[in-house]
């Protein structure tokens, strides 16, 4: 089962399900010509999308177009069902920087025909991770900068401030629908700036007090 380490403990973490919410950040959701949403886009990727930090991310060959989501992960410690916002925090172990890999132009398609985004959101290494910090270690999560560079051009930059649903949110609304394990890694939308990356390039992204995480596209 693959496994994530948070820097201040000694075993590694096995994961359980990614969770992920779509068009959390209004500008995001308008630059790819979307409504903001008033009910949630919830879609869930696998563990065995997991590409550590320094790894190399795979494009499949049905896709043409492979767009980067800088994100901020949300590691679950304890687990719960309808978590209440107010809550919610305490089930949390960690935090770390992600990318919700997307293939745009297949999901694209599967979006007019009305059917599931999986083909887009869950193949192999669709999600870079970096190590985790323990919670105890982020004050707080609601003015983080995100930021992704491709070969070192600045692409996404943006703030946790402008999330439409809080971390807390986040939490309280999938679990809602879903239950919440321990080790199970929730992505919590990305601000605008998304973009396509090819063969041969390097992602860098980083969020301010979590850590930096770095992939080569083969
Ligand atoms: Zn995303």
């Amino acid at each position: 089962m693959p496994s994530v380490t948070v820097k201040q403990y000694k075993a590694p973490v096995t994961v359980g399900k990614i969770v992920c919410i779509g068009r959390n950040f209004a500008a995001h959701a308008k630059e790819l010509g979307n409504a903001v949403p008033d009910s949630p886009i919830l879609f869930m990727k696998p563990a065995s999308c997991i590409v550590p930090d320094g790894g190399t991310v795979i494009i499949p060959d049905y896709a043409r177009e492979c767009h980067h989501e800088v994100e901020l992960a949300v590691l679950i410690g304890t687990p719960g069902q309808k978590i209440p916002a107010e809550q919610a925090l305490n089930h949390v172990a960690g935090y770390a920087v992600a990318i919700d890999l997307t293939l745009r132009d297949v999901q694209s398609t599967l979006k007019e025909k009305g059917h599931p985004w999986e083909m887009a959101k869950a193949f192999a290494t669709s999600c870079p991770l970096s190590d985790f910090v323990a919670v105890d270690t982020v004050a707080d999560t609601s003015n983080l900068q995100l930021k992704l560079s491709v070969n070192g051009e600045l692409r996404q930059n943006g703030t946790s401030a402008d999330m439409m649903r809080s971390v807390a949110e986040v939490i309280a609304v999938m679990s809602d629908y879903f239950p919440l394990e321990a080790g199970d890694i929730l992505l919590t939308g990305t601000p605008a700036g998304v973009g396509p990356v090819t063969s041969g390039d390097r992602m860098d992204a980083a969020i301010s007090g979590i850590g930096t995480l770095s992939v080569q596209v083969q």
